[in-house]
């Protein structure tokens, strides 16, 4: 049995699939105007670790979009298209933007491990669905015209707090007057079909039945979601902060479109923050997998460090946890080797290791708990209680899920970055001149960059921090 925390009923529900033949489950997937940040990929694995638990028990059919145009900048439905936003920035095309960063998303996904959607549908693919939605939406009298766009009017639906609660609605209906265009009727009604501005040509801009122009981000999600999965969706997941705003805004179109329930489980994970606060792309204070890479962390040292926490607590990132990470995934690894060696690579499945493969599945069962199911593996590799065959049995079944490569050789050492070796050629320059107010910078820099650098009589040695 399965239990999953459902943000809509605020428990830990017994999961009850629609039908056993197929779970649906559709993750709201990347904004490609940008590169993906670890925090954005903590999500990912979460979703993963679901995807790969439900898969102990049934077929899955999971659904994820690449929002390659809508996303405003502004959640107040104002504001540029990211997509267009990045087109400045970076002097190519939307559509070159969208590719370039879509590719690299899938790279990181991969790297970390993370099994590909059933399907990945891009929204500008979707757009006659998403048209219609909106037309059927119009039908049923939910949308009003204003001069920049269709909106859908929030009051028209009862149930528009049913994720977030009465409390929270009412706040934003008296708290966002001052920010509210004069022409939205309601504080949170929001744009399904944008026109395009007259002043400026936008890139990305098709005809409907109201004029050129470009589809809201919400309605993307919902009109792709009940395309591949039906009406009602078993399980719909996301990041955190899509519950008051995007999937609230979801509901509402999907459920006053179809007249039936939209979601059975709305499951959120948390954030990913940094000690200065939170990891956003729009701020610019972000990390990618790429710079993990570069500081010579492999993608699943990361993976390690997001299974060392419940998807629903925050996570602190930091230097020091992701070298804690990597030291324990790599020592997780040498056991695994041995344990490996002594069964002389033959698995055997016996009552014992079932019953720890029992607890294992349990623990990920109980609404994902990953950092219980990672300690079951370290005192199962550890235990007097099974014999190597066994424990090599438990541990490649935990490994399905947990997907940390438990029997990976060990990493050759990384050659020190580029920039390191640079910084590094620069301090011993400095050195010869004596210049010790910039040798001591210097080696400021190359600590930042994550390695400790030591004078010794034959030079410059370094050490990873
Ligand atoms: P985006 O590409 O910005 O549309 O976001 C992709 C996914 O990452 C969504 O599910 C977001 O909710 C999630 N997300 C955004 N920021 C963070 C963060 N700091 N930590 C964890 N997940 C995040
Ligand atoms: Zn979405």
């Amino acid at each position: 049995m399965m239990y999953l925390y459902n943000t809509a009923t605020h428990h830990k529900d017994e999961f009850k699939p629609l039908c056993q033949e197929q779970v649906t489950m559709y993750c709201c997937g990347p904004t490609v105007y940008n590169y993906a940040h670890i925090g954005n990929l903590r999500t990912y694995i979460f979703e993963d670790l679901l995807s790969r638990t439900i898969r102990l028990q049934y077929p899955l059919k999971h659904v994820m979009n690449v929002t390659d145009v809508g996303h405003l900048v502004s959640d107040a439905d104002d504001g540029e298209d990211k997509m267009e936003l990045a087109t400045q920035r970076e002097g190519k095309s939307a559509w070159e933007i969208a590719k370039f960063y879509e590719a690299k998303f899938w790279q990181d996904y991969d790297a970390l491990h993370c099994t590909r959607p059933t399907v990945i549908s891009r929204a500008t693919e979707h757009i006659k669905e998403m048209i219609s939605l909106v037309k059927t939406l119009e039908e049923k009298g939910y949308t009003y015209r204003t001069s920049d766009g269709i909106y859908y009017d929030t009051s028209k639906f009862s149930r528009y707090d049913a994720l977030v609660g009465h409390a929270h609605i009412s706040g934003l209906q008296g708290g966002a007057r001052v920010e509210m265009s004069d022409e939205k009727r309601n504080p949170t009604d929001f744009a399904l079909w944008k026109f395009s501005p007259k002043d400026k040509k936008r890139q990305m801009e098709w005809d409907s039945p109201w004029g050129v122009g470009f589809p809201g981000w919400h309605i993307e999600c919902s009109a792709m979601a009940m395309k591949y999965l039906g009406h009602t969706l078993d399980i719909h997941c996301g990041g955190i902060d899509h519950v008051t705003i995007h999937h609230t805004n979801e509901i509402a179109q999907s459920e006053a479109a179809t007249g039936e329930k939209y979601v059975n489980y709305w499951v959120h994970g948390e954030f990913l923050i940094l000690r200065s606060g939170k990891m956003s792309k729009s701020g610019g204070t972000f990390v990618t997998l790429d710079v993990l890479k570069e500081k010579g962390y492999e993608p699943l040292a990361y993976r390690y460090l997001c299974l060392g926490a419940h998807y629903r607590t925050q996570l602190e990132f930091s230097y020091e946890s992701m070298d804690s990470a990597a030291k324990s995934l790599k020592n997780l690894r040498v056991l695994c080797r041995q344990v490996r060696q002594a069964a002389k690579e033959t698995a055997s499945e016996t009552e014992n290791s079932r019953a720890w493969k029992d607890k294992f599945t349990a623990a990920m069962q109980d609404d994902l708990n990953a950092p219980k199911a990672l300690a079951l593996t370290w005192e199962a590799v550890r235990s007097a209680e099974l014999n190597p065959s066994e424990k090599l049995d438990f541990l490649q079944f935990a490994d399905s899920i947990l997907a940390l490569d438990l029997f990976a050789l060990p990493q050759p050492e990384q050659p020190l970055p580029e920039a390191v070796q640079k910084l590094l050629e620069e301090r011993a320059r400095a050195r010869a001149a004596k210049d010790w107010k910039k040798s001591d910078e210097l080696r400021d820099a190359i600590a930042q960059a994550g390695y400790l650098v030591k004078d010794t009589p034959q030079g410059q040695q370094t050490e990873k921090k």
